[in-house]
């Protein structure tokens, strides 16, 4: 093996890897359901395209400061004001190539070797190897209960002396769960005591369902400012569909982020100067998107659940918010990668193996597609599972019959 035992240490991400076998099974004709992807459908506003284009037209795309554009900077600090009701100054803010890029530098910045991160299971595929790739040790608290709500002694009992940072990510990939008001602000408590970082990873908080609202994390903080070691990270990857952009960001002191910066400028330098427009476009345009996609996002929410609900021992808990839920279908199998491999064998339905996410027995579904998709999806996997189900089932004019038990 010639490659260092870092990289032999750390995993494909698993989604774009999915991503990529559906697109070869679709090049192939096969009739893939993708219920795996991590992605809304929605296109990116206009504004955004907008601004991105006339910036293109120029023909003059030139290298961006590493910490982003001062006017996108300015809009970024104008929607923390209005959203989270928080001033920072310029100082306090990094723009990055997608909010990935802002959690992987801020790693880098904070910890020292072998000091360990720890986050509430289920949790996103990438905090274990983000947290490897900087040198640390990713410790994931699975909840007692089972349930998708950490609790604070649960965490406070995997915090010791090497603890360094806590990531939470409300509401939650790949469960939907928001995490509850009380328990954010315990959280913040908790860390400030502690003296250790608080990430806030928040990228899907402003789709959150039922007239609900996500907790805002500055609402807590006794500490603010310089001292402050809460680093709250969002971007216009989900909220306005704008994933390909690949723009995130990470408010924070004006230490870590001056340390981010200087990181990011050896790493990729300033995020692409085209689609930084379009995030200035976005963020200073016409704000409709993110309702009709958020509207669009709780009904398909609901046709899953009312889907999921009609397959026997599949136990779901409701997603406040996301465009994923994660039921529990070890009532068919425990082993999530086997069951999702026989779903992608037998019914050609893409979903992610809860493994993934630290939790053994669920699948991650993305109820991103459209309604069609998710009714079409939920019939295969109910099929492909339940033994009361007809013998035979229409994939297009390709007929499957059941020749397992
Ligand atoms: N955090 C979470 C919880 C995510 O689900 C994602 C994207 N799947 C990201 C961060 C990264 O988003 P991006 O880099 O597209 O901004």
């Amino acid at each position: 093996m010639s490659v260092s035992q870092l990289a032999r240490s750390i995993k494909a991400s698993p989604t774009l890897k999915l991503n990529e076998t559906a697109a070869k099974l679709r090049e192939k004709g096969e009739p893939v359901i993708h219920l795996g992807g991590g992605e809304p459908k929605s296109k990116a506003p206009l504004d955004a395209v907008l601004n991105c284009a006339t910036q293109l037209n120029t023909g003059e795309i030139r290298y961006a400061p590493a910490d982003g554009l001062p006017a996108l900077k300015k809009a970024i600090l104008r929607y923390t004001e209005e959203y989270y009701g928080q001033m920072m100054a310029p100082q306090n803010l990094i723009v990055s190539s997608g909010a990935k890029q802002s959690i992987m530098t801020l790693l880098y910045a904070i910890l020292e070797p072998k000091d360990e991160v720890v986050y509430p299971a289920p949790y996103w595929v990438s905090y274990p190897e983000m947290v490897k790739l900087a040198g640390g040790v990713p410790v994931a608290v699975v909840p007692e209960d089972g349930s998708f709500q950490p609790s604070v002694p649960d965490i406070a009992d995997k915090v010791g002396s090497y603890t360094r940072a806590i990531i939470l990510n409300s509401p939650n990939n790949p469960s939907g769960v928001m995490y509850s008001r009380d328990f954010i602000g315990e959280m913040v408590a908790f860390c400030e005591k502690k003296n250790l970082w608080l990430v806030m990873d928040d990228l899907y908080n402003r789709l959150v369902f039922d007239g609900q609202k996500a907790p805002n994390p500055y609402a807590f903080a006794k500490t603010i400012g310089e001292s402050s070691k809460l680093v709250v990270v969002q971007g216009v990857s989900k909220m306005y569909a704008m994933t390909g952009f690949r723009i995130g960001w990470a408010l924070g002191n004006r230490e870590v982020v001056e340390a981010m910066t200087n990181i990011q400028s050896h790493q990729t330098s300033g995020p692409v100067t085209v689609s930084q427009w379009a995030a200035i476009g976005a963020l200073s345009g016409v704000q409709t998107s993110i309702e009709s996609l958020r509207l669009t996002l709780e009904n398909q929410r609901n046709v899953m659940l009312e889907r999921l609900r009609t397959i026997p021992g599949v136990h779901v808990t409701k997603p406040d918010g996301t465009f994923y839920c994660f039921p529990d279908f070890s009532a068919y199998n425990k082993d999530s990668q086997k069951l999702a491999e026989l779903l992608l064998d037998r019914v050609r339905v893409v979903t992610v193996p809860g493994k993934e996410f630290g939790m053994e027995g669920h699948l991650r579904l993305s109820y991103c597609g459209t309604i069609k998709e998710i009714m079409d999806g939920l019939e295969r996997i109910k099929w492909a599972l339940d033994p009361q189900a007809p013998n035979e089932l229409f994939l297009g004019d390709r007929k499957l019959v059941r020749d397992w038990a």
